[in-house]
């Protein structure tokens, strides 16, 4: 059968546009793995949560039917918050629902959905993740203790020599070896090739054109540069909330919001702008937060709301649209910081379309897709584009990753041999 345009786009991109909607699908695997080539990310990796489909799906569907019968319970009248946040909800309901059908309607892609994760072959434990040791590393924890400044990470540059001029010869695979802190210190793979990394007998892989400051908050100022042409222009930030929920405080710490307005967003901003992208939870006094005092701190002006709805792999929400406290969407907020300068005679962004949905397939706990492609769209006439992401757990090419496990998903047991 002939694949539509479309399907053959998303194959090709990772991104499938709908036409009659504000809205996309998303397969992040695709996406990053576009700018691998010896290495690829391992879809039964990164959609691992349905690798334990059979003790997840029923542990949590039974979770779902707890907490709705806990909500129906519930029926106390809502509080004005409650309200706020109900009727912020209804609006966006219709759109949401619009979104949805929109990717029931796209058998072609569905299709494809239902197979994200690969075949079964490609399953970890038989050929997925490159082997290394099953216990993950906790950088949050080393990077706590006084040897911290001692731990160095070793880079092998990949180099191929051919050993003879005239083809059909054997290609030597060589490896130069770099030593540098991995703490405190802006690691880079300036080359458009990967590294492979070493550190504490764990491998690790750096995609081409990258870098990583693995720190503490404390430490953020050091990747202010030092001349505002040199900073941002896209900057996202998925900052480490707090929700009270005891089984996010074991994947990693939280920090109360005070917290966050101390983030230096104008001084890593270019002068030319940055455009800024805020996740944030539901929670309806996180919302009030960021729009009257953490975008005032930041000198970020508020610009749209994007939507993540997440879905599962046969095109579901990954949970019930009304229930209250487990919405099956997040938003990020959109913003324009102009550094220091005077923001009025200074280009604007294109115009960003409000609420715009994106739909994706959930990765690992809190594990966001990789929104950049999206985001770069309207950010016209600065060249090269400069990126940071802040609280990353992961490396992005051409892309700088600023967090206190910014190696979290780079480990190469997350990657296959591409
Ligand atoms: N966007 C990420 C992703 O897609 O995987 C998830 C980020 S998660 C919401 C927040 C991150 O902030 C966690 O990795 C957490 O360890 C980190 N974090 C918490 N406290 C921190 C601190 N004081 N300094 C630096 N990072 C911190």
């Amino acid at each position: 059968s002939k694949m539509s345009n479309k399907l053959s786009t998303f194959m090709e991109s990772g991104i499938y546009r709908f036409d009659d909607t504000n809205a996309v699908f998303i397969d992040p695997v695709r996406v990053l793995n576009r700018s691998y080539n010896r290495f690829k990310v391992s879809p039964s990796a990164y959609y691992s949560r349905f690798f334990e489909e059979s003790k997840q799906t029923a542990k949590e569907s039974s979770n779902s039917r707890k907490r709705k019968r806990k909500e129906k319970k519930k029926s106390h009248p809502l509080n004005e918050r409650e309200r706020a946040a109900d009727q912020r909800h209804q609006e966006l309901r219709p759109l949401l629902v619009k979104a949805h059908e929109s990717l029931l309607r796209a058998t072609d892609l569905l299709e494809v959905m239902s197979n994200l994760r690969g075949g079964l072959d490609s399953s970890p434990s038989k050929c997925g993740g490159l082997s290394s040791p099953r216990v993950q590393q906790s950088f949050v924890e080393l990077g706590r203790v006084w040897q911290a400044p001692l731990y160095e990470i070793t880079l092998k540059f990949h180099t191929t020599i051919k050993q003879n001029e005239d083809g059909g010869s054997p290609i030597k695979e060589n490896f130069e070896q770099r030593v540098f802190p991995v703490f405190d210190n802006l690691v880079v793979n300036e080359t458009g090739d990967e590294v492979e990394a070493e550190f504490l007998n764990s491998q690790y892989i750096l995609p081409p054109d990258s870098g990583f400051y693995m720190s503490d908050l404390g430490q953020i100022h050091n990747l202010i540069p030092a001349e505002s042409d040199c900073g941002f222009n896209l900057i996202v930030v998925d900052p480490p909330w707090e929700n009270g929920s005891a089984r996010q405080k074991s994947r990693y710490p939280t920090l109360p919001n005070r917290y966050f307005l101390s983030l230096p967003i104008k001084q890593l901003s270019h002068n030319k702008g940055a455009l800024v992208a805020l996740w944030v939870t539901n929670r309806e006094k996180l919302r009030g937060f960021v729009e009257e005092e953490l975008f005032p701190a930041w000198g970020v002006r508020y610009m749209a709301t994007f939507y993540w709805l997440k879905v599962k792999a046969n095109g579901s929400m990954v949970g019930d649209l009304d229930l209250f406290h487990h919405r099956p969407y997040e938003c990020i907020l959109l913003g324009q910081c102009y550094g220091e300068k005077n923001s009025e005679d200074l280009p604007r962004f294109k115009t960003l379309k409000n609420n715009q949905i994106i739909i994706s397939v959930p990765g690992d706990y809190s594990r966001k897709p990789p929104l950049g492609e999206l985001l770069l769209e309207y950010i016209t006439g600065i060249n090269p584009t400069r990126c940071i992401e802040l609280f990353a757990r992961e490396i992005i090419a051409g892309w700088v990753s600023w967090g206190n496990e910014p190696l979290h998903f780079q480990e190469s047991r997350s990657f296959t041999r591409g």
